[in-house]
């Protein structure tokens, strides 16, 4: 851990990291919200508006998290809260269908080619898990191909990861997840094409599928290089195995299809999340009809959830979809484009040697002076760096991913008067980054 000193207190916030952490593993419900990789006292926020977020202790910052994602109008947008306050004063969840589900899913097939019909769960982690197994049902084989620093969720056989870096059978990363589960998992490093040859070679008639993020943002942003993706498109055609693109945090966000609809490469199925939910526990899987019809009701592989397609998760996520046309599209590109130039400006005036990759509007800044291609590339980076310019941003009130192996996001709300305040932080923050040491 760097030496870094955290330059204010956060007092409320500190005590109900107190209180959470004496009734929840670790004070949070989601690892990364521990600030475990940047040390100090994670930000308890009590209420969101347009790109700002204020925190228990009334402090106001610029969000460049926006939840991780989903919030691409910004919090709070008013056409949004309409939709839920009308639907939650018609109830809260009924356990029959309703017209919002269809109304959701004809807005996904409506926008992504290559979705014949979807299924509405209520997490990406429910969602890639079920993609898996249906395409195992579908196939009648067992082993899955993931890629290393690739994250589709706390699913047991996607949890493994290659600890050393090479092209290896996945072994158990966490406690809890047995060997048989990981030994279905075949773990391959990004963007390498041969790895993935050999892995079908190595493997004949076993591998299920490939599952691979559409263009990766869970190791940082780590785009695939030209061909990756239609390059796995093709050898799943060439051994019987399905495709999977995992959208859960591009689906929606980096252009109206998503990244599919950037580099246009036909998946079999394809997972989603975040954006389409508006802010709601909302998520989807979906593909190809004559896959996705062996899913029960219609097929014999089994997949519920007493909330998929809640009445309350729906009407946000259809008012969020149906704000998000072009224009919008192109005012978050516009605001990602713009903070991607102040912060190379900063970092580069500071001396410090860095690299912005982007994939659409979502972007990370890694420092190195290098590009990263995959996982191993990323971790060599100096992280310590990064340590330093997020607590220097997040004293001048902007609000980081606490991690460098995160994308950060930005909405159509980040407007001149919030980027002013990003780039009134930068260059004191990429100063911190400079004089850092590990
Ligand atoms: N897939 C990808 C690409 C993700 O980024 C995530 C979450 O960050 C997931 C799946 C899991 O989604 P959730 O956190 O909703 O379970």
């Amino acid at each position: 851990m760097a030496c870094v000193s955290y330059p204010y207190a956060a007092p409320v916030s500190q005590t109900l990291f107190d209180r959470a952490a004496a009734v929840t593993p670790g004070g949070v419900n989601s690892p990364v919200r521990a600030f475990r990789a940047v040390g100090g006292t994670p930000r308890f926020m009590v209420s969101g508006d347009g790109p700002y977020l204020t925190d228990a202790d009334g402090r106001e910052y610029v969000d460049l998290v926006c939840s991780w994602g989903p919030m691409i109008l910004g919090h709070s947008h008013p056409e949004v809260i309409a939709a839920v306050q009308a639907a939650v004063a018609r109830g809260t969840s009924f356990g029959t269908p309703g017209e919002g589900e269809v109304e959701l899913a004809e807005e996904i097939v409506a926008r992504v080619a290559p979705v014949e019909q979807v299924r509405l769960v209520s997490s990406g982690t429910e969602a890639t898990m079920s993609a898996i197994r249906l395409a195992r049902g579908f196939t009648g084989r067992s082993k899955v191909i993931k890629f290393a620093g690739c994250y589709h969720g706390h699913v047991d056989a996607l949890l493994a990861a290659a600890g050393s870096g090479v092209a290896t059978f996945g072994l158990p990363d966490t406690p809890g997840v047995t060997g048989a589960q990981a030994g279905e998992t075949v773990v391959l490093p990004y963007n390498d094409l041969e790895a993935v040859w050999a892995a079908f070679a190595a493997h004949p008639g076993e591998i299920a599928c490939v599952i691979t993020e559409a263009s990766p943002g869970n190791m940082g942003v780590v785009p695939p290089l030209p061909g990756f993706n239609a390059g796995l498109k093709q050898l799943c055609a060439d051994h019987g195995a399905l495709y999977i693109s995992d959208e859960v945090m591009t689906g929606f966000r980096v252009s109206r299809a998503g990244w599919f609809g950037l580099d246009g490469v036909e998946p079999d199925l394809m997972t989603f999340g975040k954006v389409m939910g508006g802010g709601f526990p909302a998520a989807a899987f979906g593909g190809r009809a004559d896959v996705m019809e062996r899913l029960a009701p219609a097929g014999p592989v089994y997949q519920a959830g007493t909330l998929s397609g809640n009445p309350i998760a729906t009407a946000a996520g259809i008012a969020q979809l149906r704000l998000l046309d072009d224009a919008a599209y192109g005012l978050v590109d516009a605001a990602s484009e713009r903070l991607r130039a102040m912060a190379t400006e900063a970092l580069s005036k500071a001396g410090v040697a860095h690299r912005v990759q982007v994939a659409g509007n979502m972007f990370s800044i890694f420092f190195t002076g290098d590009e990263v291609t995959n996982y191993e590339q990323a971790k060599e980076q100096e992280s310590f760096r990064f340590t330093a310019f997020f607590h220097s941003m997040l004293s001048q009130g902007v609000y980081l991913p606490p991690s460098a192996f995160e994308s950060w996001f930005v909405s159509t709300t980040h407007d001149e008067r919030a980027l002013e305040r990003v780039a009134a932080a930068l260059p004191g923050a990429a100063r911190a980054a400079a004089e850092a040491t590990e």
